[in-house]
């Protein structure tokens, strides 16, 4: 929970749409506006919060420990199932989500004293397991940074997922990092052309960027990845070739892909953006999503969510695995096999992060890699 809250604001490239939110299930009024409905406009809340560091514990998440110093993003992925975590705040899963942002002011010093403890065993640390450590409140903030200072100071291995362009801001330090522990950034790149990414990631850097990125941390000593997530099946599937190429050009190392899943008001608010975007494609997209989930629009099991299932899923899978084998990137089912060059015991548990498999239960080996989002 919120523990103090100021209020600061600052004018974006948001306030260009209106707001617009789901019902929040877990409020029972709603709102209905007589006028024109409000443009919206980003706040960031300041919040002291009491931890940083969560502990995952299920099959399907291939990290234990994850640091997430925003609540929220600004980047606006119209399909990001971290939505509905911005309800139990009282705030709405649409709009509400990438304009009112939580910054955890006291990241880096939390992060400090959970390192600083004599029972961390210095297993990897992963941004991002939410939402982005990257978003552009970052610029202003530097929470992120905050903390990999901290991993720095304590040489501890990080993984980071991230759309933003603004790692590359630290790209110096995660080169360092790497050299004396383990640093990798997997950029997560569904599409591969920047015109269907606007329409879908409206507010995230265009994947031409994102690769630039990628060829500047690969140039800083970093290693990187790429996450060709989510699979949207109608939508993106056919770019999964052309994104793993151009990701290999840029210095990508191992690549993972994973289906779109719509939990709960994820749904309504893809929808909603994909028919304003492309109302051509919604039906067919809809279909697709349904069949490779089941018949339904997520899939919340353990050791189901992160893969698809029916012939569309698996021509998915299918064209991944070549593209990847084509350029020379490691995927989940090379987990283990590149175990050189690490420098310690402590290093080497944290090796394939963020391949790496959770410490507490088995992973499914055909399992995809990461959940970007809590149902
Ligand atoms: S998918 Fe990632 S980058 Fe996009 S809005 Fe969600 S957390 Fe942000």
């Amino acid at each position: 929970m919120i523990d103090a809250l100021t209020i600061t604001e600052y004018s974006s490239i948001m306030s260009i749409h209106r707001v617009s939110n789901p019902p929040n299930p877990f409020i029972s009024e709603s709102r209905e506006w007589l006028e024109a409905i409000p443009e919206t406009r980003v706040e960031i809340y300041e919040e002291h919060a009491r931890s940083i560091l969560s502990e995952n514990d299920s099959p399907d998440i291939p990290f234990r420990w994850s640091v997430n110093p925003y609540r929220g993003c600004q980047h606006g992925c119209a399909y990001c199932y971290a939505r509905p975590t911005h309800e139990y705040l009282g705030f709405g899963a649409g709009t509400d989500f990438e304009t009112r942002i939580i910054a955890k002011v006291n990241a880096a010093e939390l992060l400090e004293r959970a390192l600083s403890k004599r029972g961390w065993l210095g297993d990897s640390v992963t941004f991002s397991g939410v939402t982005d450590c990257y978003q552009p409140a970052e610029a202003t903030y530097g929470l992120t940074r905050g903390c990999l200072e901290v991993c720095l100071r304590h040489k501890n291995p990080v993984g980071i997922v991230t759309r933003g362009r603004l790692v590359q801001r630290d790209a110096e330090m995660l080169g360092e990092l790497n050299r004396v522990a383990s640093a990798k950034v997997f950029m997560s790149i569904p599409f591969a052309r920047d015109e269907d990414a606007r329409a879908i990631e409206p507010f995230a850097p265009p994947p031409s960027r994102r690769f630039e990125t990628m060829r500047a941390l690969r140039d800083a000593g970093v290693e990187v990845g790429v996450m060709v997530a989510p699979i949207i099946p109608g939508l993106n599937d056919m770019q999964i070739a052309d994104v793993v190429r151009m990701a290999a050009e840029s210095g990508a190392e191992s690549a993972a892909c994973i289906p779109l899943r719509l939990p709960k008001s994820v749904a309504p608010v893809f929808f909603e953006r994909l028919a304003a975007a492309m109302p051509n494609r919604t039906q067919r997209v809809a279909s697709l999503v349904s069949a490779m989930r089941g018949g339904r629009m997520a899939e919340s099991r353990f050791g189901h969510r992160m893969r698809g299932e029916g012939p569309h899923w698996a021509s998915a899978m299918s064209l991944f695995e070549m593209a990847c084998s084509r350029h020379g990137l490691r995927t989940h089912s090379d987990r283990g096999k590149d175990t050189s060059g690490r420098k310690s015991v402590r290093e080497t548990a944290a090796q394939l992060t963020p391949l790496r498999v959770p410490s507490k239960k088995p992973a499914d080996s055909s399992q995809m890699l990461f959940d970007f989002g809590k149902d």
